[in-house]
């Protein structure tokens, strides 16, 4: 029997965030406050995000030390296993070794909790009774709505319309942990009362539901905000995934010649490819491969400049890989990966040609994802299916070159409250 799993023990958890800042040699363009166009500083974002975080947001420090009510917490599914895919190997008959590092295994079955128990931490420090924030296909909801529970605090979600119909579980699985939701666009703001009146059947998109949040916050008494991507301090918070799977690499014995992880605002990507980056600016031979849909392809075909974060032009201006933040894409069920921008951290990686990026539609990466089921036996999120596609087109690669290589992919989170997404795809309904 061929060693399939690499599992680490609870000792295991990293203690330290690795901020990748600290290693590009250069400060990353600086968010840019929306009035002045001049950087934001630190009293800009003071209405939105406690001062913590703020300070973790622009540090340039390599490690960053994780609070032990934060590792207490995390303790209750890391460290996540990685896992040798050689059934998927087989099946596809190539001299390639594959792994992953599933994320799946949190209490909510994605990567988000990593952020979200650390935000919900610090915000609790802050004295803060609420947190407001947006969700997509409703997985960074339920990580935050499951943090707040924990630390006995509100949470308020704004939930894109088209997915809180088209994935109710995830919306009760948020009540279940006391969240309060709306649909996004929603008659509770000023902003999204705007959007339907200009269009009353508007499938909503994470830039409004941002919107919303912001101004939610904005306008309330203790209440701040949480964004479950795109920012340093979300990018900084994954890092663990990383690290876990450099030792998990170590224990079985290889190297990964690349790192792929699928990318909406980019963090899960981020969160494993990071720390393998920090090698390669040590001179290291590995590859990062950023894998977004076709349908809102920011990192291939979007430019690179300041932008804003949401539709109603609040957020301070990141400089970003952008569709432009009036872009609502088209409803694939992807909907952690239907956002207009990208990490600026991971877009001036980009830009320096660090990172790579590919685009697939919506049909290849269910093919892939199906693939990957019949193999290993997990039914991934349709966001993860993404990264299984590149990472099986790397595969077919090396065996079309005759090649081995060792590839390792984030499996950001499992499919089991996406089965809707399966029964389109296996009725050919998806286009
Ligand atoms: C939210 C989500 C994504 C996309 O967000 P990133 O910040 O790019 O990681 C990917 N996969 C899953 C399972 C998600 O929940």
């Amino acid at each position: 029997m061929e060693q399939r799993q690499f599992l680490l023990g609870q000792k295991d958890i990293p203690r330290q965030w690795y901020n990748i800042v600290a290693d590009l040699g250069e400060a990353p363009p600086p968010p840019l406050h929306p009035g002045t166009k001049q950087p934001c500083g630190p009293q800009d974002l003071a209405p939105i995000f406690p001062m913590s975080l703020i300070e973790q947001e622009v540090s340039a420090q390599r490690y960053i030390d994780i609070p032990e009510e934060v590792l207490d917490i995390l303790a209750l599914w890391r460290p996540t296993p990685l896992y040798r895919a050689i059934r998927l190997e087989k099946a596809l008959g190539t001299p390639a070794k594959i792994f992953y590092k599933y994320e799946g295994t949190s209490p909510v079955g994605s990567h988000k909790p990593n952020t979200a128990v650390a935000q919900a931490y610090y915000n609790k420090q802050a004295g803060v009774k609420r947190l407001a924030t947006e969700t997509g296909a409703g997985q960074w909801g339920s990580a935050l709505s499951m943090a707040c529970n924990f630390f006995g605090m509100e949470c308020t979600v704004y939930m894109v319309k088209v997915s809180y119909f088209q994935k109710p579980y995830r919306k009760s699985l948020m009540q279940t942990f006391g969240a309060t939701i709306y649909p996004s666009p929603s008659e509770k703001t000023q902003f999204g009362r705007k959007i339907l009146e200009q269009s009353p059947d508007s499938p909503g998109s994470l830039g409004i539901a941002i919107s919303e949040a912001l101004e939610d916050t904005v306008t309330s008494q203790n209440v701040k905000y949480a964004l479950g991507s795109v920012l340093n301090h979300v990018m900084l918070h994954q890092t663990i995934i990383g690290q876990e799977a450099k030792k998990q690499m170590e224990m079985a014995g290889a190297y990964p010649d690349v790192v792929i992880g699928c990318v909406g605002g980019g963090s899960n990507f981020a969160g494993l490819a990071f720390p393998f980056l920090q090698d390669k600016f040590a001179g290291k031979n590995v590859r990062a491969l950023a894998v977004e849909p076709a349908s809102c392809a920011s990192l291939t075909k979007g430019k690179y400049d300041y932008d804003f974060g949401d539709t109603a032009m609040m957020t301070p201006l990141l400089k970003m890989h952008s569709l432009g933040s009036g872009f609502i894409p088209p409803g694939i069920h992807a909907g952690g990966l239907r956002y207009h921008g990208m990490a600026p951290l991971v877009s001036f990686l980009k830009d320096r040609g660090q990172v790579d990026a590919v685009a697939y539609e919506q049909l290849p990466c269910f093919d892939a994802a199906l693939t990957f089921a019949h193999s290993e036996g997990i039914i991934p999120a349709p966001e993860s299916s993404h990264a299984i596609r590149a990472a099986i087109d790397e595969a077919l690669k090396a065996k079309a070159e005759g090649k081995e290589k060792t590839i390792l992919f984030n499996l950001s989170g499992n499919g089991m409250l996406d089965l809707s997404a399966y029964e389109d795809y296996l009725a050919g309904k998806l286009q």
